[in-house]
């Protein structure tokens, strides 16, 4: 009887640490979101990214400790500033929601090491370029350099450099050749220059059976959105974080 107590008490305990654990992560991951939402909106509006206080977009006032809660502060704000009530744009609490689950399935599938904690960088500095790329259409070189060096820093780990650069230098010069063929039967440039370096750095942290996954994906979705949203061009950042998540939980 008392063996049984003492294992029902362990596995309570167990439980309860996991429970704490799993909370933790997903925590982890809305502040994350959180950042992510900041980074993007000061690039968009050319203020400085060093800036350690945040302030309202609109009237400028210093955002209080209590208002920037990931998700929490939107709700309880219902969605406006405090000050001048302008209206808080809908995407951050999605963002931070979105990356508060992909921080609980990364950590809890890989742990946190140094490799998922990169993982979770990479994908944290590729949602800023797409949220750049979707809202104004243009990729900022202060999110696209720190991305390349997580992008290098993975592949380092990895301990297959030589053939994951020889991999990207192949893929990158391959949709250049492709994407100058498309713009001159066009007549309009298909790519901007950011995507290429977001090319490059596919290139160095996945298979060639993964790259095949991303752009198959990439141009799926792509093709489903062009049907509904009558664009002249869709952005492109978004589309291949899409198709590298997907081929992620593919693999
Ligand atoms: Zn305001």
């Amino acid at each position: 009887m008392k063996i049984c107590k003492t294992v029902f008490a362990n596995l309570k305990k167990y439980r309860y640490n996991a429970d704490m654990r799993f909370f933790l992560y997903f925590l982890t991951g809305t502040i994350i979101g959180s950042f992510i939402n900041m980074m993007s909106s000061r690039l968009v509006l050319e203020k400085s990214l060093l800036k350690t206080r945040s302030e309202c977009d609109k009237c400028n006032k210093k955002i209080i400790w209590y208002d920037l809660m990931p998700i929490l502060s939107y709700l309880l704000l219902q969605g406006k500033c405090r000050y001048c009530k302008t209206k808080i744009p809908a995407y951050y609490p999605v963002v931070e929601l979105l990356f508060g689950f992909i921080a609980l399935w990364l950590f809890s599938h890989e742990s946190i090491t140094i490799q998922s904690m990169l993982k979770i960088s990479f994908v944290a500095l590729l949602s800023i370029n797409s949220i750049t790329d979707i809202l104004v259409t243009n990729i900022y070189n202060k999110a696209l350099y720190p991305l390349m060096v997580v992008a290098l820093l993975l592949s380092i780990i990895s301990g297959n450099i030589v053939y994951q650069l020889i991999q990207a230098l192949i893929l990158t010069v391959l949709i250049w050749v492709m994407a100058k063929g498309i713009g001159a039967f066009k007549q309009e440039k298909s790519l901007g220059e950011g995507d290429y370096y977001i090319f490059f750095c596919i290139g160095l942290l996945f298979s060639y059976e993964g790259l095949i996954r991303i752009i198959m994906i990439s141009s799926l979705i792509g093709i489903m959105i062009a049907l509904f949203i009558k664009r002249k061009s869709l952005p492109f950042v978004p589309l291949l974080q899409i198709g590298i998540m997907g081929a992620y939980l593919w693999s």
